[in-house]
């Protein structure tokens, strides 16, 4: 593995973007002594907030979209994950023989610590930080071989070169990648020293085109891990998932790795006891980080406990909001697919209420109203797709579940509030997009909690 020499290199950022990765590079290569130039297609006023971040940096600012020069000349790209491949800037500057990287392989490419890698089509984030709040849980503990333990990647505007300064043998870097990210990685022949993929089913077609694209993206994470500093990589499968299971039976005979399955079923009475989030897909995200933190780093059972009962989950992602009189109130108001709201419907066995709808993005909700139609005790729709679910619902054939209709988020909890008995779920997980009436799905979530709260 070679490391990516910036060091008064003419290096181009294409792709600033707003969740931070761009600024993160940028900066970095500021740092390294490279002549940066940023370009990016979106303008000064769209990029404000990320432009404050790097003031006073040498920074040559090419906003509101490309030059061809800058790439013709440049000595390296570090390319934003949103850009696909075949961009013809890009392949201007394969053609004048720059070399492409990206975040995520600098970043591999200088880290002295340990690197736990999860990805996967849903539950990255909630696996991520579990992960990482399990691992330090086991922090102090006799025999365990790491000092601190860091969060970082897609999960948030966190720093991840920007760490390096930082980092020492004795860390643990916990990090949650995308699968635009994951194809960057293969150019750079270099993964992580545990990698973990949660499960698989499509998603982003849009930009990989077919399932199997994506899948062969996502198994980036696995392809390019190789022994570092002596130490066998760790390759970890959800033999739930049988194309999880299929890459399991690849790689298992293979010696340069150690690979280990993890199974819902498999987390003992003990620890779903003191978890919080509901659910199946939960406790398979529970299985998950509990491979990390037990079968790779060996976090003891008393701390694992600890962490797991701790464990509050990440906002708007099947957080509970409130109890009251015996009734769970949840926001899952990062589900904004229908397959999202269904997993979360499938994995609650109490009676539900569901609040669902929103803005439209044309996605068949055919699925959603039969699975509405046969675990749920009633649903209350919001929002532009309200009609074309009640539809989807009717036509799923008869079933008990009660249909209403509110025209806002207040009206809606209030009807849950009038319907719902003890041992209900009463959840808001709209299957949509906020747009219609909120600016993003946290807003969206949070006037769920003030209206169950009466905040
Ligand atoms: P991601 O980071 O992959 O988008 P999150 O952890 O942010 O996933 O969870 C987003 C939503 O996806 C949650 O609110 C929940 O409804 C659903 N979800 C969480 N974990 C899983 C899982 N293991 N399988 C399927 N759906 C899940």
């Amino acid at each position: 593995m070679q490391t990516t020499d910036l060091k008064n290199k003419r290096v181009l950022v294409m792709g600033l973007g707003s969740f931070g990765g761009g600024a993160d590079s940028a900066a970095f290569a500021c740092g390294q002594g490279a002549q940066v130039t940023v370009t990016d297609l979106a303008d000064e006023a769209r990029l404000g907030q990320t432009l404050q971040s790097l003031r006073g940096l040498p920074i040559r600012w090419h906003l509101g979209g490309h030059e061809e020069a800058d790439f013709k000349h440049a000595d390296v790209v570090i390319v934003n994950p949103a850009v696909p491949p075949d961009n013809q800037y890009l392949q201007l500057a394969k053609d004048a023989g720059a070399v492409i990287t990206s975040q995520v392989p600098l970043f591999f490419e200088r880290c002295p610590s340990r690197t736990a890698a999860i990805t996967g089509s849903n539950g990255k984030s909630t696996t991520t930080a579990l992960t990482a709040h399990l691992l330090e849980a086991g922090r102090g503990q006799e025999g365990v071989a790491y000092d601190r333990v860091y969060l970082s990647g897609n999960i948030g505007n966190l720093p991840l070169l920007g760490l390096l300064q930082e980092l020492t043998e004795r860390d643990i870097v916990v990090i949650e990648i995308s699968s635009f990210q994951l194809e960057q990685l293969a150019a750079s022949r270099i993964g992580p020293d545990v990698a973990l993929v949660t499960n698989l089913s499509p998603n982003h077609l849009d930009r990989h085109g077919t399932f199997e694209a994506y899948c062969a993206a996502k198994e980036n994470i696995f392809a390019w891990q190789s022994v570092k500093r002596g130490e066998v990589p760790v390759s970890i499968f959800n033999a739930d998932d049988p194309l999880c299971l299929d890459w399991y039976d690849r790689y298992r005979g293979r010696p340069d790795r150690r690979c280990v399955l993890f199974r819902a079923e498999d987390v003992p009475a003990a620890y779903r006891e003191c978890f919080a989030l509901p659910g199946r897909v939960n406790l398979q995200n529970l299985a998950a980080a509990l491979a990390v933190a037990e079968a790779v780093f060996g976090v003891d059972a008393e701390r694992l406990r600890q962490g797991i009962s701790s464990f509050r989950g990440l906002e708007h992602r099947m957080q509970l909001a409130a109890e009251t009189g015996g009734v769970r109130w949840y926001d899952d108001s990062k589900a904004t697919t229908p397959v999202s709201t269904m997993a979360a419907l499938n994995g609650i066995e109490e009676p539900k209420i569901l609040i669902a709808g929103g803005y439209d993005k044309g996605i068949s909700f055919a699925d959603l109203g039969r699975c509405i139609a046969e675990r749920c005790k009633a649903a209350v729709l919001i929002g532009q797709t309200a009609g074309k679910i009640e539809a989807a619902i009717e036509q799923a054939g008869p079933s008990k579940v009660i249909v209403r209709k509110a025209k806002d988020m207040q009206e809606a909890v209030g009807i849950c509030s009038e319907m719902s008995q003890k041992g209900d779920v009463v959840l808001l997980s709209p299957a949509c997009a906020s747009y219609d009436m909120f600016k993003n799905y946290q807003e969206r979530g949070l006037a769920f909690q003030r209206a169950v709260t009466g905040g």
